[in-house]
């Protein structure tokens, strides 16, 4: 599951940190290579942006799905094609546009924003080749689209075709979509793509233009609770792959993609923190950890969720609440003793809370404690400058045995 023994070494320099095996990504990555012949992978980069996780997923043939302009930064300085960086967020100003217009493909997420792009592009004299972003007559669990601030309704899109066909330095190279993270449910994502393509011919039809790529977005979830079941790649896989093939032979020259943060790197991330005091309050015994809602956010948001929400499982709001036990918790000690107790952090907030009453072998000062599934928006996503404290180091397990930071 984790490398236990490089913990053990690691927690003797380190008071708090995470480790990402390299060797995981990368069997992350090859199982959605091998299984999805033919459609090509962008990376999430703001799901993880440690640089040695970022070098390793983008020297193995991952394009980059960029959330700003340092992301662009990043996939141009690891020598990614323009047509392999996706810039796809709301809000691009016109600064925005000038910095990357040249070295990414930026996918238009409203009508004004492509007022702004056709803009730059006339004052540089060229014409930019964009994909625009989408929100889809259709949702994951039924065929109507739902209100989002992401992407260009479908309707007002098509309303408004007319008016896009007329900016003269922009040409609509790809479509767009992305309207749901973290899914187990093979047949949903098959489905939510069979929709895509559906779209993508009306799209085609209407532009009077084939299409360069279409990004299907994401939708790849991981399992996160200790029952979950994770999702069947090679199902999946093979399912796209039907659904795909009539669009893939009609229109060879369209270019496919899946965008993919977490379950390239979700499962190969852990977090590791140590005991630093324990005490006993009407009853209540109380395991003091170091950084946890600062170091590592998601369990302690989870706790407040669930306590605040008043219902039992309260659904996702991605990217900082999956579900009520987003981590698997462990103690690295042979200890047969067990123990009910209620982990906290070491933060001067009461809302410092990973766990409550829960059933772990017997912990005393300093001892070691694990959580799983850290290796996506956990780091990111952690508000390290609270309170001043040393924040925990990201560690880098290359494949060849050497930790590295
Ligand atoms: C964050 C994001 C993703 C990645 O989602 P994961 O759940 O990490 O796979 C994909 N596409 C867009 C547009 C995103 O904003």
């Amino acid at each position: 599951m984790y490398n236990e023994e490089m913990i053990l070494q690691q927690a003797e320099v380190h008071d708090s940190f995470y480790l990402y095996e390299e060797a995981k990504i990368k069997l992350a990555m090859e199982n959605l290579q091998k299984n999805f012949k033919g459609i090509r992978f962008l990376y999430s980069i703001k799901t993880n942006a440690n640089k040695h996780v970022v070098q390793s997923v983008l020297s193995n043939g991952f394009g980059v799905d960029a959330a700003s302009v340092a992301e662009v930064e990043m996939g141009v300085s690891h020598g990614v094609d323009k047509r392999d960086i996706q810039y796809s967020t709301p809000g691009k100003t016109r600064k925005y546009i000038e910095k990357t217009l040249e070295c990414a493909t930026i996918v238009a997420d409203s009508l004004g924003e492509m007022v702004r792009i056709q803009e730059v592009a006339e004052a540089k004299g060229v014409v930019a080749e964009i994909g625009v972003r989408l929100n889809p007559d259709f949702s994951f669990y039924g065929d109507t689209g739902v209100a989002s601030k992401f992407g260009i309704d479908e309707e007002a899109f098509f309303n408004h075709l007319d008016w896009i066909l007329s900016l003269n330095n922009i040409k609509i190279i790809g479509l767009h979509i992305h309207i749901r993270s973290q899914e187990l449910d093979e047949m949903r994502i098959a489905t939510y793509y069979e929709n895509i393509l559906r779209l993508a011919h009306t799209v085609q039809r209407e532009l009077g233009t084939n299409l360069a790529f279409i990004n299907m977005g994401s939708g790849i979830g991981i399992p996160y609770e200790i029952d979950d079941t994770a999702l069947d790649m090679q199902k999946l896989g093979g399912k796209t792959l039907d659904i795909v093939a009539s669009f893939a032979a009609e229109f060879p020259q369209t270019q496919l993609y899946i965008e993919t943060g977490r379950y390239v790197v979700g499962k190969s991330g852990v977090y590791v923190t140590k005991v630093l005091d324990k005490k006993v309050s009407y009853g209540t015994t109380y395991v003091v950890l170091g950084n946890t809602l600062n170091g590592f956010l998601r369990p302690s948001i989870a706790q407040l969720i669930v306590k605040y929400s008043g219902v039992a499982n309260p659904v996702g709001s991605e990217p900082l609440y999956t579900t009520k036990n987003p981590t698997q918790i462990h103690v690295l000690k042979k200890e047969t003793e067990m123990e009910v107790v209620t982990l906290v952090g070491n933060l001067c907030t009461a809302t410092d809370v990973v766990a409550t009453d829960i059933l772990l072998p017997k912990l005393e000062e300093d001892d070691i404690v694990v959580m799983t599934n850290a290796g996506s928006y956990a780091a990111v996503l952690s508000p390290m400058q609270f309170s001043s404290q040393i924040p925990p180091k990201e560690l880098f397990l290359q494949e060849n045995g050497e930790v590295i930071f």
